[in-house]
């Protein structure tokens, strides 16, 4: 019989693509549904692997099984890193399009465009202590949004290496180099070095 684990997500895209990564491993993927979990997560961390993990243990404390979670964000280096793990709830409840146009006026004035995305996820409740991976990815903000793929801050998102925003790039392209793609094949290598 196959061992379960938790992804600790409600987004449906995202457990597919966990869903098709773990294929052929000893692990069957369970979403927060499967679980029927369905409490608010206080995501108060000071940093994106404190969010991580506050969500993975919140999640293992619930089912006991072991759970991966995320968290990701934009940081504008001339910015201090704003909005960093307060991407989400930057502007909440605004579309993205005023949000990114809130973001070039922010940064007016800066000659510094460069920003990062972060992502880290923890995986918790295989070990005694919580393991966490953190994927980064380099570029600059333009004055314009460019591309109509992805999602959030992705249209004025400039990879300088790519030549293209994240918003001009297919899903592929993205995960090759993206921050979430990073951590995710940190997460794969340890697992298969651990526990497939
Ligand atoms: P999370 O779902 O709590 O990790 O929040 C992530 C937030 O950071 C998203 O809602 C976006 O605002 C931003 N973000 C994280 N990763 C990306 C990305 O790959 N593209 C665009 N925006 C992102």
């Amino acid at each position: 019989m196959k061992k379960q684990i938790v992804i600790a997500t409600h987004n449906t895209n995202k457990l597919k693509e966990f869903k098709s990564l773990f294929e052929g491993t000893p692990y069957e993927v369970l979403g927060l549904a499967d679980i029927k979990f369905n409490g608010e997560i206080k995501e108060d961390g000071e940093t994106f692997a404190d969010n991580a993990v506050i969500k993975a243990q919140t999640i293992h404390k619930f089912t006991n099984l072991p759970v991966i979670a995320d968290d990701s964000g934009l940081c504008l280096n001339a910015l201090d890193g704003f909005p960093g793990v307060n991407s989400a709830r930057f502007m909440e409840g605004l579309p993205y399009s005023e949000k990114n146009a809130a973001i070039i006026k922010m940064l007016e004035g800066y000659s510094d465009k460069s920003a990062k995305f972060v992502c880290a996820i923890a995986l918790v409740g295989l070990e005694k202590f919580p393991q966490v991976f953190i994927g980064e990815v380099k570029g600059m903000i333009i004055n314009e949004e460019r591309g109509k793929e992805g999602f959030g801050y992705d249209p004025i998102f400039f990879h300088p290496n790519s030549q293209k925003t994240f918003g001009e790039m297919s899903i592929k392209e993205k995960d090759d180099i993206s921050h979430r793609g990073r951590a995710t094949s940190l997460l794969f290598e340890y697992l298969k070095t651990h526990y497939f």
